[in-house]
């Protein structure tokens, strides 16, 4: 892409796909995802266990090193396509839906992992859901903090430490920052442990903080807590944040927008509010609606889905059209024409609104409005 034409985003990710290769086949984890984090904006990548979301963060950060990782789309961040170049190392063909793919592993490390070496911890940061298992349980957190201080900014810049990292744990809304800085992993509770992740994410002053549902593992209460931190923490140091988790109607009070996935691919994507609104109207991608069911309350949205919510994807998904057509009930409303349609092609992004997308064949334009009754009539 010319330079001229580069996007204006902080992070603009096009047609990405994570291919893994395993014994019954490939799997398209991620499969044709596009969608553009603004400078100081805030995107939520919702869906279900298994629907893509963390692959998609991983693949943006390279870090799925094994054959055949990503294996084409771009990745624009700040301007440079952190992809580019890497399909001289790898290849796809598909023949009738058979896929053979050659990557030169050595190669893609080198070239991939020095590229992010620069981007990583730097521009775009990531906290996982699971702060304990990242800890070391031998090392305290003031040790944690210097370690990755060093290996940012380099050893000299640790002089700077004494300073930088009270006040960034004060900014964490650590009381009392001495204390935490000589604690070991096991003396934090769960939402400390978090906060100190979040402390390690952001002591590289990234531009865009990734958060792979950073509070799944805690309790309603303490959940809360780190949410609001986290809020007030990406304001203050005017980060664009990507917030991935199940929960639609957490994502309403902490993203402007929404992107939607389903099976490694985006269904939905639009302003945050507009998209809920939609799908509590049964206007928006059926899968949507049934993502915003499974909360169990959208005055409770801290509350978890109730037990008998699915978690992981259905593994029977139809490859060859809709990927959501087993599990459709909207397309029950449509023409035997449609249907099949739905079976056999895979919809496009048809717009609703003004930045508002959705991938149904149900919402195409006929010119006598859309193909579901109450929209675009
Ligand atoms: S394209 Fe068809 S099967 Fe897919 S979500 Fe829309 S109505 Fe359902």
């Amino acid at each position: 892409m010319p330079a001229s034409s580069t996007p204006s985003p902080l992070l603009s990710v096009r047609d990405l796909r994570t291919y893994y290769h395993t014994d019954a086949g490939f799997v398209r984890a991620v499969d044709g995802v596009s969608f553009d984090v603004p400078r100081g904006g805030s995107v939520g990548i919702a869906g279900e266990s298994g629907c893509g979301k963390t692959q998609t963060a991983l693949s943006i950060l390279g870090l799925i090193d094994d054959a055949p990782g990503i294996v084409g789309g771009q990745v624009w961040v700040d301007g440079e396509n952190l992809l580019d170049g890497l399909g001289a190392c790898c290849s796809i063909q598909e023949n009738n839906g058979a896929l053979t793919v050659a990557k030169d592993v050595g190669r893609w490390r080198k070239l991939h992992h020095r590229r992010l070496t620069r981007v990583r911890g730097r521009k775009i940061s990531i906290v996982f859901q699971e702060p304990r298992s990242s800890l070391i349980p031998y090392r305290t957190v003031g040790e944690h903090l210097r370690e990755t201080m060093a290996a940012l900014d380099g050893k000299e810049a640790t002089r700077a430490f004494e300073e930088r990292a009270p006040a960034l744990l004060e900014k964490l809304r650590f009381a009392h920052p001495d204390r935490v800085l000589h604690s070991y992993p096991h003396e934090l509770s769960g939402g400390e442990s978090q906060r100190v992740m979040l402390g390690l994410a952001l002591m590289g002053r990234p531009q865009l903080l990734i958060a792979d549902e950073p509070t799944t593992l805690l309790d309603a209460v303490t959940q809360r807590g780190v949410l609001e931190m986290l809020a007030a923490v990406v304001h203050e140091m005017n980060l664009a944040l990507m917030l991935i988790t199940h929960n639609l109607a957490l994502l309403r009070l902490l993203v402007d927008r929404v992107v939607v996935m389903f099976a490694g691919q985006v269904v939905e994507q639009g302003p945050v509010a507009e998209v809920i609104d939609a799908a509590a109207g049964e206007r928006s991608h059926p899968y949507t609606q049934d993502l915003l069911r499974v909360v169990a309350d959208l005055d409770h949205p801290f509350t978890l889905p109730r037990a008998s919510t699915p978690t992981t994807i259905n593994p029977k998904v139809n490859r060859q059209g809709c990927r959501y057509f087993y599990r459709c009930r909207l397309k029950d409303r449509l023409s035997e024409d449609g249907k099949s349609r739905c079976l056999h092609e895979a919809p496009p992004a048809i717009p609703l609104e003004a930045n508002h997308t959705v991938a149904c064949w149900a919402y195409e334009d006929t010119g006598h409005g859309s193909r579901v009754m109450g929209h675009g009539s």
